[in-house]
């Protein structure tokens, strides 16, 4: 008899479907693992890590180190040289590196440093946080996808190659389009402060200074011509038309302000986007100035 070395989904389906609970705890388990899990591992079969797809943007020849090097000013200590470091993708062109911020450096923002630290103490975390903090805020940032994914490979106790690769390079980067997920899984501050309460204990404000909706906005107008055509995003790449040109200046400005200060391991904090705020107001010809709480 062969050793039983995986929980198989059927065995679990079997027992969630007799478990004596209400239908929609089923129905939402279900919908979970085939919905999710098994059409996940059947992507990344299928595609052989998106190696086999036209997206795949060549093979990396060794693992990446998330930008550990970066941080540190010293090598991975581990590479094994028998294994690639899988495909490189990126729909949407994005090529920076990791800010220190995800190896621990403080940002300044709530959201992205209590689940950095959650990370590092348990080695997982929520989806939700997986995908609207951590993959949201690196593609705002227009991180390189594969650096991304290196990281949660070396990140979380859970990583095993056929939920890495799909859940980080298609749904949390977008970096093979619209082959696996219909849409870029971005999000500006109000999504993150209705999920959760890590604002609350912010220094931004989620409805006033908050740099994360800018960034959403930014990234909206950075790929407009890409996304228009998505039925999904159409609603935000139309508003994006009504947000005047000051203010989408002040969107890319407060992305340079951010890259910049995470590159080089700073925190932000409220007041870092004076500069920007003061060059909106001067082209509105406004006095009033949203200073820091
Ligand atoms: C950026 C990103 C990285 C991820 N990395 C990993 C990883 O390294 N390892 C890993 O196991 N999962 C990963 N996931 C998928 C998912 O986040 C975890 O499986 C989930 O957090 C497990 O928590 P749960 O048991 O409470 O899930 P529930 O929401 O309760 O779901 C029930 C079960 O369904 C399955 N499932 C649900 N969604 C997915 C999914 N998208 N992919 C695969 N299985 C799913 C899991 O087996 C999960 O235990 C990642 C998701 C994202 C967005
Ligand atoms: S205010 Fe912005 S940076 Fe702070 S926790 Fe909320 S979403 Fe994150």
């Amino acid at each position: 008899m062969r050793p039983v070395t995986r929980l198989l989904p059927s065995r679990v389906l079997a027992e969630a479907l007799a478990a004596p609970i209400p239908l929609a705890s089923k129905e939402g388990f279900v919908r979970q693992l085939l919905g999710w899990r098994e059409f996940v591992r059947h992507v990344h079969c299928e595609t052989d890590g998106f190696r086999g797809t036209a997206t795949a943007h060549g093979i990396e020849p060794g693992a990446g180190d998330g930008g550990f090097e970066r941080w540190r000013g010293e090598s991975w200590p581990t590479r094994d040289s028998r294994v690639d470091g899988g495909a490189s993708p990126s729909a949407l062109g994005a090529s920076a590196g990791l800010p220190p911020a995800y190896w621990g450096r403080r940002s300044g923002l709530a959201c992205l440093d209590g689940v950095v630290a959650d990370v590092w103490r348990d080695g997982w975390s929520h989806h939700i946080t997986r995908l609207m903090v951590l993959a949201n805020f690196a593609t705002l940032l227009g991180v390189s996808p594969r650096e991304l994914t290196d990281w949660f490979w070396v990140a979380y106790v859970d990583a095993f190659d056929w939920v890495v690769e799909p859940n980080v390079l298609a749904m949390g980067s977008f970096a093979v389009g619209e082959l696996m997920t219909t849409k870029p899984y971005v999000c500006g501050a109000a999504y993150i402060h209705k999920m959760s309460d890590y604002c609350g204990g912010c220094a931004f404000d989620p409805k006033r200074d908050c740099p994360i909706t800018p960034l959403y906005w930014a990234f909206m107008a950075r790929h407009a011509d890409v996304l228009a055509s998505n039925p999904r995003v159409a609603g935000p790449v139309a508003s994006l038309r009504k947000r005047g040109d000051a203010q989408r200046a002040r969107d890319e400005q407060v992305l340079a302000v951010v890259r910049d200060a995470l590159d080089r391991g700073n925190a932000l904090a409220p007041g870092a986007f004076a500069a920007a705020d003061d060059s909106v107001q001067g082209s509105t010809g406004s006095r009033k100035r949203s200073g820091p709480r």
